[in-house]
Order: structure tokens, then sequence, then C-alpha cells
């Protein structure tokens, strides 16, 4: 369940290479002037940038004296890229930096602490529980599969400050990715009455299935975006479905906008984990707690297997292009 807690303001950027990128720094490499073909360039090239870099008013370093020597002369002189040696080429290797999955850093966030448990399912467990047991899944699939700077991150504490916490975790730990884990629930006005064994309970049967979420405010929302549309492509490839209620005005202020309609991705701008996060951030409602029968798949292994299967690859498809510009690792 979500909640979106006090807002405070995040800073800082965290550039993606793009799968287009790489293919048109491909196309573009039969000649090019060698200063252009400096590393120094294709990083901004990587970083989105289709133009050379300006002369920066200090000049004064080595590098950017050697640039402004050859942009002074008269030929421009080419260099061709096939021909740069395998050392050479690890320059143009965006992933060397950005996205090798050996070093790359995914945060899992446990959704809520054990002080402040989230939502209650059907059966009276509560959504913390949930949350622990599935990122603790995700974690052993993402580092079997390569991801070995995964790190799980459990917050302690009363629910609002937990918020500014798990933030201030992931900014210090510079994960590469955040991703939330959470179990979903409805407004306690679409709650119904249940006795499960001999107690009070609630549910709610009416809507069930994944959501992905993502905060068009983060700094890095294109990124995350591209993340979210994996993991929720992913899910869906699983035979999952999502859930269709946030479109709805029975939700009231839970009500968000659908992103994407094929697989499931949700904007919620304001939730401080999405936005204050210092790099890309998703949030997974993994499935519902509070629908009966999907609480009893919720609660098996191989569930969450099946959504650590689906978390994984995403990750593995997110850090594609680079190894198909590059050849097998
Ligand atoms: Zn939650």
């Amino acid at each position: 369940m979500l909640s979106s807690g006090r807002e405070f303001a995040g800073s800082g950027l965290c550039v993606w290479p793009s799968r287009r990128i790489v293919v048109a720094v491909m196309a573009a490499s039969v000649l090019l002037p060698i200063e252009v073909s400096e590393a120094g360039w294709l990083s901004d090239v990587f970083k989105g940038s289709s133009k050379p870099s300006k002369s920066p008013a200090h000049v004064t370093s080595p590098k950017h004296a050697t640039s402004a020597k050859r942009a002074a002369s008269p030929k421009p002189r080419y260099v061709r890229l096939a021909a740069l040696s395998p050392a050479n080429l690890n320059l143009l290797k965006p992933g060397a930096t950005a996205c090798e999955p050996s070093k790359f850093r995914i945060v899992l966030d446990v959704g809520h602490t054990a002080e402040s448990e989230g939502a209650t399912s059907a059966r009276n467990v509560a959504e913390f529980t949930f949350n622990l047991r599935l990122a603790q899944r995700i974690e052993e699939k993402l580092k079997a599969d390569g991801f070995p700077e995964t790190k799980l991150l459990v917050t302690e504490g009363k629910a609002k400050p937990s918020l500014v916490k798990r933030v201030a975790a992931a900014n210090e730990l510079h994960a590469n990715l955040f991703l939330s884990v959470h179990h979903d629930s409805v407004p306690n006005s679409l709650l119904e009455n249940w006795e499960f064994e001999g107690k009070k309970s609630h549910f709610s049967d009416r809507f069930g299935g994944y959501s992905v979420f993502v905060s068009r405010d983060n700094p890095d929302f294109k990124t995350s975006l591209s993340f979210a549309e994996l993991v929720a492509k992913e899910m869906k490839a699983e035979g999952l479905q999502y859930g269709r209620q946030y479109t709805l005005p029975i939700m009231g202020r839970y009500q968000h906008p659908l992103l994407n309609k094929e697989t499931g991705v949700y904007s919620y701008d304001q939730l401080v984990v999405l936005k204050s996060t210092r790099m890309p951030a998703v949030l997974l409602e993994a499935g519902s707690i509070i629908n009966r029968d999907e609480e009893i798949k919720m609660d098996s292994p191989e569930r969450r297997d099946i959504i650590s299967s689906a978390v994984a690859a995403a990750a593995k498809e997110f850090c594609g292009p680079q190894e198909a510009f590059l050849g097998p690792p």
C-alpha cells in the first residue's frame, strides 16, 4: 500500500544511455573527426547530448589545452572507430561506469517498517512481512543472475520519518536504481467484514493485480519510466494482470494517471521515495493481499519466484543494450 508522507526536496542527476543513442553512435562510426572521437565527447553523447562539448572557461588542464590545439588545426584528422583497440573500446562502453551488472547497484527497499507495517492482509498478516519475504527473494535472484551489488534496504521506525531515512540511505549507497517493494490493499471505505480464525477481519475481493509506479518529479524520470516499463512488461509476460483500479473515481485520493495501458505503469508524482531519490526509482505493488484469493497466491514461494524472475529479467534487459553493442561479457 502506498503512502506519500511529507515532501522534501531532492536534487542531483543520474544519466543513462539509451539504446537509441548507442545505435546512433554505431551508425556514425565510419569516419569521425579525431577531436570528436575522444572519449570526453563520447561520454557527452552517452549522457544524451548530441553536440560536442563547448570549451570550458578554465582551459588550463592538459586535456583541455590539447582539445583547444586540435580545434585550431586547419585540417580535421579522421579516425576509424572500427580500428580502435579493445582497450580504447572500453572508453566507449557506457556500461563500464553506468550499467555493468557486476557493478550495478540496485537498492531493494522493503516497504514500511516492523513498527509501522503498512496494510493488513485479509488474514491479518502485515504487509511488511510480505514485502520483506519478497524483497529477500528478489535480492537472491538478482545476485544469482549477475547483480552482486544488490542491496536490501530494511528501514526502522515510524512511517513518515522512515521515508526520509530510506531515501537518504539509497542516496548514500550511491544506488544506480531504487526499487521499492510493496503489496496492495484498498482504501478503508472499500473494506468488507468477514471472520478469519474467529477474528473479525477485513477484505475486498473487488480488485487485484500488480501495479508499477514512477514519479514524474524524479530527477531521472525517463530512466525510471524505462525500468518501470520493463518490470511491468515482464510481470505481464509471467501471466500476471495489472490492477486497473487506480484510474477509477472510487479510489478517491488514491487515483493515479495510467501511463501505460498495456502493462500497468502509473505515475505517483508526490511519493517521497520516488521523487526524492537521486537515482531512477520505481515502486512495485506486487499484488493484492486484501483480495482473499490473491493473498494466498502472494503467500506462496512459487509466486515470489515468478515475481523475482520478472524483476531479474527486467534488470538484465535494462543493462542489455551495452552488452549487445560490445558483444558478450
Ligand atoms: Zn505499502
